[in-house]
Formats: C-alpha cells, structure tokens, sequence
C-alpha cells in the first residue's frame, strides 16, 4: 500500500479512539510502522521519539527479538488455552512471577485482556467477596475526582472524569467521587488531616460504612497530570478502608512495572492494597494482557464461602497464552537488565530538566510527578498568575503543541482533563541521552506555547 491508501483506507475503515473526526480526516494522520528503542518511525521513513512509551506501557522499549520469540515459541506450544477449569503452564508462570513481585500477600492473579476489563474484575470481586462473607449490602464504589479508570461500563462509572461519561448515562448507581490530592501538603498533625481523606471519611460516614465495597485510587494519579500522593496518603488510606472494612483497590494499570521506579506503585508508598488492577507494563504493549491481584485470604474467603465457592466473572482470553508467556519475557527482561534502577538512577536528571524548563518558560505553572512520569502544567503566565482562557487551552492542546511536536520529531500527550498539561512518560530503557533529546523536544514545544501566548 502507497503513504496516500494506508491514510486514506485508514479514514475509510478504521474507526479511531478517543480521536476528533477533524484530526483523524486530515492528511498529517500519522501512520506509525515501526518501533526501535525509544523511537518510533512513519510511513514516510520520519523518525520521532516516543515521549509517552505508546500509551504509558511500552516500558522495555520497541523493537526487542526476544519477547516476539517468546510468543512464538508458545504459539507453536499452546496457543491457546484457558483458565477456566483448567491451568496452563504461561498462566501458571506469569502468575507466580507476578506475585513474586508484589507486595505483601497480594498473592493470587486473575488475568483479562485490558486495564478498563481489571478495574471491571476489581469492581466485581469486591461486590461477590462481600456478599460471599454475609454483607451484600456493601455494594457502593468511592474513587476520586478527574482520575481515570477505563471505559467499560463499571469502570467508567469508576472513571471521575465528567465529560467521558456524560454520553453514556445512566451509567451503573452507587459511585461516588472524593477529592484528588491535587495540591495538598500533608500538615504537621498529619495524613489524617488532609483534606481529601476528611472529604473520603465524611463520605463514607454519610453513605453508611456498611454500604461501601471498595474503594479505587491510583499511587499516582494520572488524569489531572501525575498527582504524587502527599507524604502518608497511602498508609493512612489504607488505616480507612480498614477502620471500615472496606476493600482499597490500588489501579496501577499505570505505575505498576517500573513507572514510579518500583515494581508497584503501592510498595513505593508503603500500602498493602487489598486488591490491585494492572495492564500496559506487564508486556509492554507487546500483548494485551491485564489482571488484578487479590490478596490470598480474600480469594479464598471468596472460593472457600458455602455463599459464594465460585468467582461468577471470566473471559475467553483471560490468561491468554501468548499474552501470558510475554509478560514473563517482559518481566524477567525488566529484571535482569535492572530497567528499574535506570529509573531511579535518571530521576534526577529528568527532574532537573523540568525544573530547568519552568524556570526558562514562562508559561509553565509547574511540573510534578515521579520516576519516569509527569506532567508538565500550563499557566497564560507564571509571573503574574493569569491563567489560560479557555480559547488559548483549546489552541494549545488542539494545534499548537501537536504542530510543534510534530516539527521537533516527538510523540508525546498534550491533556487537557482539568488543565492544560503536556504529559511524559518514556519508556524506561530511555538513558540520559534520549532524556536530553525528549527535554530539548519539549523546551521547542514550550517555546512554541510562549510565543502563541505572546502573540
Ligand atoms: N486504569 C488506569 C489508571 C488507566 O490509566 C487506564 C488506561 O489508561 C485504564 C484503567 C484502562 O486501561 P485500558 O485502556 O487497558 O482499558
């Protein structure tokens, strides 16, 4: 197929996510063909970085041999069968290595295909776990505002973002939402003075204690840009969920597998999670495959219950071989080429960067997140605080930052869920040189974003 049929056939048959009609029609639609390291290529031979690591996950980076040769070989094993009645030896595998990896007794994996399917499972086991130990009126689900959790019809109730769930009502009853973190500083008496968790306990008190099954949060949340928890957040979380019996879910569909620097984002803040949902790096992007891990005494109080004895929840690619043996590839790669340590080691040279970039932009409000994960948010000036018009947020989202990163060869998310914010998140094999590159492809967008707003 010729550059012009690939972009035009892909107009006329591929229906785009999450993607504006205008954009996906226009003739700068980019055909991506091919992945190495930390770049990507077009169809046209351009090279760009990849400033998001796909969508958040390809953490080992593009282009590898040795987990395609993983999938094949178990292609030519196994290629198919499932965990349903019946184990398999990838399942079997990916399952312990994973549980390995996780903290506490966040022992037992349930696999699905996608993190919106994990956080779906997550909402079901809390519901069936529940009523399997004589309570099932705890059914209500408390997240937090702006933050994401997938687009299935129960994760989406759990989604806190407005405008993704405004075309889909009525979505599923009993959600309820709490403030994010987005500011906060832990005071002097402590965590439990913060107040989000005020606004999280006075909900769960007003809701009835006895009513609440779960409750959902990110170690950093994503939408909204990298809202790193203040000091004790999590440990002091956890002390509400238990004080109430309720279940806390850790989404990690983004922090898990080396994001934050760790293997999950919840041992980086030092919270067992009861149940924890996870996708994009347990294969980096080279198989979908998602799960959830359930602590081994609610798991087996769940299949040990004369109520319940069965998780009444499953799927036909649930612990999917091929997906399966690559997540093991993936994870033992991870592992022994220490891509955690290049993490940590490179933390403090890309967040010298940021702060190199605010202080030389100034339509930068700040930077925040952790590990490999941030975002950058944006301000019309930072000096005398004028914010954004709504018109100027819509430009730079939509055209400016797009067209200037387009220029300078990088791919990367302009956001604009509750502020406008340019979003990074490299695939954690990037050393400091692709660190530089992806910095000095963000200081040209920036300057781009200064001169619009000059102009
Ligand atoms: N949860 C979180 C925190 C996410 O970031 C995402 C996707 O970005 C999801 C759930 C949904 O995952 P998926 O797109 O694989 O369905």
């Amino acid at each position: 197929m010729s550059h012009a049929d690939v972009r035009a056939m892909a107009q006329k048959h591929l229906f785009p996510h999450f993607t504006r009609g205008q954009i996906w029609s226009g003739a700068d639609l980019p055909v991506i063909v091919r992945g190495d390291g930390c770049h990507l290529y077009d169809d046209r031979g351009r090279r760009f970085l990849d400033g998001l690591a796909g969508l958040f996950c390809v953490n080992i980076g593009h282009g590898r041999t040795d987990i395609p040769a993983a999938a094949g070989k178990q292609m030519e094993t196994l290629a198919y069968w499932t965990n349903w009645s019946a184990a398999h030896p990838a399942a079997v595998e990916a399952a312990a290595t994973i549980a390995d990896l996780a903290p506490g007794d966040l022992d037992v994996v349930f696999f699905v295909n996608s993190g919106s399917e994990a956080v779906e499972s997550a909402v079901k086991f809390a519901r069936q776990y529940h009523r399997s130990q004589g309570q099932p009126e705890r059914t209500k689900i408390i997240a937090r505002d702006m933050a994401y959790h997938g687009t299935t019809l129960g994760a989406l109730a759990v989604t806190g973002i407005p405008k993704y769930k405004e075309p889909f009502g009525p979505l599923m009853p009993g959600v309820h939402h709490v403030p994010n973190t987005l500011g906060e500083v832990t005071p002097a008496d402590g965590p439990a003075q913060l107040p989000s968790l005020q606004a999280l306990v006075a909900t769960i008190e007003a809701e009835g204690p006895e009513t609440i099954a779960a409750v959902f949060a990110e170690p950093v949340q994503n939408s909204r840009g990298a809202l790193v928890p203040p000091q004790g957040y999590w440990t002091e979380l956890r002390a509400i969920c238990d004080r109430y019996g309720i279940l806390l879910v850790a989404d990690e569909v983004i922090c898990a597998y080396g994001r934050l620097g760790e293997w999950f984002g919840s041992a980086k803040y030092d919270a067992v999670p009861d149940l924890l949902t996870f996708a994009k790096g347990a294969t980096s992007g080279y198989a979908p495959l998602g799960g959830v891990l359930i602590r081994a005494e609610l798991a087996a109080g769940l299949m040990d219950s004369p109520q319940a004895g069965v998780f009444t929840h499953g799927a036909t690619w649930g612990g999917h071989p091929v997906s399966t043996a690559v997540a093991v590839a993936n994870l033992n790669a991870l592992r022994e080429e220490d891509v955690l340590g290049n993490v940590r080691r490179l933390e403090p040279h890309f967040q010298s960067g940021l702060t190199r970039l605010q202080e030389s932009h100034s339509s930068v409000a700040e930077w925040r997140g952790t590990g490999f994960f941030y975002a950058i948010e944006l301000t019309g000036d930072r000096a005398t605080g004028r914010p954004l018009t709504d018109e100027q947020s819509k430009q730079l989202v939509g055209e400016v930052m797009p067209k200037a990163m387009r220029d300078v060869g990088l791919i990367t998310r302009p956001d604009d869920r509750g502020a406008t914010m340019l979003m990074l998140s490299p695939p954690l094999v990037a050393d400091e040189a692709v660190l530089d590159e992806l910095l000095s492809g963000v200081d040209a967008v920036l300057t781009a974003v200064d001169a619009h707003l000059r102009g």
